[in-house]
C-alpha cells in the first residue's frame, strides 16, 4: 500500500496540521510505503515572500522529523524537487471539468476569508490531484477540509483512465473523524493562513500568551455550563491531555466551580508537555541541518524515480509519446 500526503509551507504548522494530518500520516507510516512532501508549489498560492517560503520549507522539514518522521523507512521530500507533478498537472487539467473545480469549498473559503485569489489557487485541486497520483498511492490521509479534493483527484483519474485507457490507481481519502476540523482560536478551522492557530513549536511566552488570549464567554466561574463539551479550551484540552484529565476539567466546568483563566492554564501546561519530547529533538535537527538537507535530497530522488515512471505511463497512454 502506498501512503501520500502533504503540507504547505505557507506558515509555521499548527495543532490541526499536527492532529489532524501528520499524526494519522506518522502512524501510517508502519502500514505501507508512505510519501510525504513539503507542498512548496501550493504555497505560492498565498505566499509570495521568496526568503519566507525557503524559511518555512525548512521549518516544516524540521517540524516533521522532529514528530516522528522517519527518513528510513519514509520518502520526504520537496514537491518542488519533482517537477514531474507540474507536467502531469497539466494532462489532468486537460481532462478536468471547470464545473468540478467551481465547486470546490476550500478556495471559497479562502475568498470569503479575503485571501487574494489568483487562478494557482483556482487550480490548486488538479496540482493536488498530481501530487497523490503520480505516485500510484493508495491512501491520502487528510483533514476534513481537503476530503473534497480527494474526491476531486479520484473524478480526474476516473476520467483520464475512461479516456485513455488504465493509467491512474484510485485513491481513497483517509480522515479521522475525532480529529477531522481541529478549532482555532476563533472556532473556525484553525489554518495557517487564518491567523488563528497554536502553533506546534516556537517560543513559550508568546504562545503561553496566545492560549491565555483565547475569548471565552462572559458567565462566572461559579455558574454551571451545561454547554462544557462546546466548550473551544476543553476541546482543544482532549487532545493533549490523558482523557480523564480532559474528562475531569470538562466535569468541573459542566457543574461550575472551575473559572476559564484555570481551565486555559490547564490546557497550556497539558500542550507544552505534549510536545516536550519533539521539542527536544527539533533543537538537535536544528543543530544538524546538513543532515536534514541530505534527508530531503534523498526523498527526492526516491520520489522522482517513481514519478518519472508515472508520468511516462500517463504521456504514452494519451498519445504524447
Ligand atoms: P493554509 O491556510 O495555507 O491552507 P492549512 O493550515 O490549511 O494552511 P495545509 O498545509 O493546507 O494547512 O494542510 C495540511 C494538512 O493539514 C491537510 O491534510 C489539512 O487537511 C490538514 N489540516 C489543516 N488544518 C486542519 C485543521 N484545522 N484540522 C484538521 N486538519 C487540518
Ligand atoms: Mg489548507
Amino acid at each position: 500500500m502506498r501512503i501520500l500526503s502533504g503540507i504547505q509551507p505557507s506558515g509555521a504548522l499548527h495543532l490541526g496540521n499536527y492532529f489532524g494530518m501528520m499524526r494519522p500520516a506518522l502512524d501510517l507510516q508502519e502500514e505501507g510505503e508512505a510519501y510525504y512532501f513539503i507542498a512548496d508549489y501550493h504555497s505560492m498560492t498565498s505566499l509570495t515572500d521568496a526568503a519566507e517560503r525557503r524559511r518555512n520549507s525548512l521549518d516544516v522539514a524540521l517540524d516533521f522529523l522532529a514528530c516522528g518522521l522517519d527518513p528510513e523507512r519514509t520518502v520526504f521530500f520537496r514537491q518542488s524537487d519533482v517537477p514531474e507533478v507540474t507536467e502531469l498537472t497539466w494532462l489532468l487539467g486537460a481532462v478536468t471539468p471547470m464545473g468540478l473545480l467551481e465547486r470546490c469549498h476550500s478556495y471559497k473559503d479562502k475568498i470569503a476569508r479575503g485571501i487574494s485569489f489568483n487562478f494557482g489557487l483556482f487550480a490548486y485541486p488538479v496540482l493536488m490531484a498530481a501530487d497523490i497520483l503520480i505516485y500510484d498511492s493508495n491512501l491520502v490521509p487528510v483533514g476534513q477540509d481537503q476530503k473534497q479534493h480527494v474526491e476531486v483527484t479520484r473524478d480526474i483519474a476516473i476520467k483520464f483512465n475512461e479516456l485513455y485507457g488504465s493509467t491512474f490507481v484510485i485513491p481513497e481519502p483517509q480522515i479521522r473523524e475525532a480529529t477531522a476540523r481541529v478549532p482555532g482560536t476563533d472556532s473556525e478551522k484553525m489554518s495557517k493562513s487564518y491567523g488563528n492557530t497554536i502553533e506546534i513549536f516556537g517560543d513559550e511566552k508568546t504562545l503561553r500568551k496566545k492560549v491565555m488570549s483565547i475569548k471565552m464567554d462572559s458567565r462566572t466561574p461559579a455558574e454551571p455550563k451545561p454547554d462544557a463539551d462546546q466548550n473551544l479550551a476543553i476541546q482543544l484540552l482532549k487532545l493533549v491531555a490523558p482523557a480523564e484529565v480532559a474528562r475531569d476539567s470538562e466535569d468541573r466546568l459542566r457543574a461550575g466551580g472551575l473559572g476559564y483563566g484555570d481551565l486555559k492554564k490547564a490546557l497550556f501546561d497539558h500542550y507544552w508537555e505534549f510536545f516536550a519530547a519533539p521539542r527536544r529533538r527539533r533543537a538537535e535537527l536544528n543543530a544538524n541541518l546538513d543532515q536534514v538537507h541530505a534527508v530531503l535530497r534523498d526523498g527526492a530522488a526516491r520520489a522522482r524515480a517513481v514519478a518519472r515512471t508515472v508520468l511516462d505511463r500517463a504521456r504514452r497512454n494519451c498519445g504524447l509519446a
